[in-house]
């Protein structure tokens, strides 16, 4: 679900809402992403690192652990 892509036009960061400027974008539930931005909204821990799994819960973004809760 967690993807990386190469970064062509700038996109606004869902989370903070300021343009992402690094090289890649993290995109998750269609929308893009800082890497310090896309967080588990349930401990904050990052979800960002690539190749890490997240989960999407009722449109909140949950970490594992969190999620299987
Ligand atoms: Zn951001
Ligand atoms: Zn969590």
């Amino acid at each position: 679900m967690l993807s990386v892509q190469p970064d062509t036009k700038p996109k606004g960061c869902a989370g903070c809402n300021r343009k992402i400027k690094d090289r890649y974008l993290l995109k998750a539930l269609d929308k893009y992403w800082h890497e310090d931005c896309l967080k588990c909204a349930c401990c904050d821990c990052r979800l960002g690192e690539v190749g890490s799994t997240l989960y999407t819960k009722a449109n909140l973004i949950l970490c594992r652990r969190d999620y299987l809760r």
